[in-house]
């Protein structure tokens, strides 16, 4: 089994010292900011899974993400349940949301992350229609529940494996303080931070 197959990204490859941060959610004004400015003091490029209607409602924040070096991605246009609406619908939420940041960044954005995680094969098909690539995690922080900056630290530097992809929010305050650490003690370890379209070049 490989970590790429039926339309599904779930981990890179494992013979590359490389992991993916990622941050799904926003762009949300006051939210994003902080985020974007700690990683690129940290000199280190992320993924950010965003809401293509609030793409639509902020496009000055995605454009700002996207002129720092980071990758955008999408995470649906609405962030519903897509297995709970209709598989037309399911489809449509991916493609807009495409449509809305691609005008941001020029090329269509193949990387997606299901909101709430929730996928089926029949959703995941409609993505792959379009060559769509589900992407999943390998280390999810939970850091929506605020489990505080340490515990976020402590779980992605024990958990930290070559090719791990790790799940994150922006507008979590604690995550942003988390990084710093997180950088360097990996960094220390040998690790380089990739955005997913790096870690997904490795796995053809
Ligand atoms: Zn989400």
């Amino acid at each position: 089994m490989t970590a790429l197959e039926n339309g599904k990204l779930l981990a890179g490859s494992p013979d590359h010292k490389e992991i993916a941060l990622t941050f799904d959610d926003g762009p949300k004004p006051g939210a994003i900011e902080p985020l974007v400015a700690e990683l690129n003091r940290l000199g280190i490029k992320a993924t950010f899974f965003l809401v293509g209607q609030q793409v639509k409602e902020f496009p000055e924040l995605a454009k700002m993400i996207h002129e720092s070096g980071h990758e955008i991605a999408n995470h649906s246009y609405t962030h519903p349940n897509l297995t709970k609406i209709s598989l037309d619908d399911a489809e449509k939420e991916l493609v807009n949301a495409d449509m809305e940041m691609r005008a941001i960044t020029g090329s269509p954005v193949i990387y997606w992350r299901p909101p709430g995680g929730n996928y089926n094969t029949q959703v995941l098909d409609r993505a792959r229609k379009h060559k769509y690539v589900c992407v999943l995690w390998t280390i999810n922080t939970a850091d929506y529940l605020r489990p505080g900056k340490d515990k976020i630290e402590r779980l992605v530097i024990d958990k930290a494996t070559p090719g791990g992809i790790v799940l994150a929010h922006s507008g979590v305050q604690d995550t942003v303080d988390a990084l710093e650490k997180i950088v360097k003690e990996l960094t220390a370890q040998g690790y380089k931070f990739v955005t997913i379209s790096e870690m997904a070049s490795k796995m053809r």
